[in-house]
């Protein structure tokens, strides 16, 4: 058990991955690429403190009420909070859920320096997307990515390269009016990008870019 530090998180969404997924995106990001969708995430601030127990208890009640197939972790740099997500991936892949991870880290990078509790993470991620996002490199053609740098990595034989280029995934974008009035847009870091520049008073936008 480790304490995570969360910006969001969504019990349930189609545009953060293969299938319904349980997505949640980390607080702090050292990388801090120019043009990243997610800047209210860069700081490294309390946000949600939240014990990874008591993550994997509501990624367990989205499973019974939404029929999930996987969990994705995004940022924020998920690689920063490894530990607490290492825990909480090996128990989603115990309980027959995929775990999707998103880096701004290049994997040879993660390979080389890691992070207290990397490796573990990677041992218990299917899918790994790396690479920070690159604002005049950007991939309009395969699913979830920012960039033409990033980087699909199957680690486990769960998902292969057909996912990349699944149509059922193409562009996906999700639009949710939060109690507090707020109009959360979830997927495509390019859709979110738009809307934030025609919307007045405010979308918060949690994206796939990395
Ligand atoms: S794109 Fe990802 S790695 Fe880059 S600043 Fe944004 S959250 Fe961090």
């Amino acid at each position: 058990m480790a304490l995570l530090n969360l910006a969001s998180w969504v019990e349930c969404t189609e545009v953060e991955g293969p299938g319904r997924r349980f997505a949640l995106w980390t607080q702090g990001c050292p990388i801090q690429c120019p043009g990243c969708c997610n800047p209210h995430m860069f700081d490294f601030k309390p946000a949600t403190l939240v014990e990874s127990d008591e993550v994997f208890g509501w990624i367990l009640a989205a499973r019974d009420r939404y029929g999930i197939e996987g969990v994705t972790f995004l940022g924020g740099e998920p690689m920063v909070q490894a530990v607490g997500l290492a825990d909480v991936a090996r128990r989603c892949q115990q309980s027959g859920l995929s775990v999707m991870t998103f880096t701004g880290y290049t994997l040879e990078y993660l390979r080389r320096h890691p992070l207290p509790g990397v490796e573990e993470l990677l041992r218990h991620t299917d899918v790994l997307v790396d690479g920070p996002f690159l604002q005049d490199q950007p991939d309009h053609e395969r699913n979830w990515v920012g960039s033409k740098n990033q980087r699909f990595h199957f680690l486990t034989d769960r998902y292969g390269p057909e996912i990349i280029h699944d149509p059922r995934y193409r562009d996906g974008v999700e639009l949710r009016v939060l109690s507090n009035g707020k109009v959360l847009v979830v997927g495509s870091p390019f859709v979110i990008q738009s809307i934030r520049e025609k919307m007045v008073g405010g979308a918060d936008g949690e994206s796939s870019e990395g």
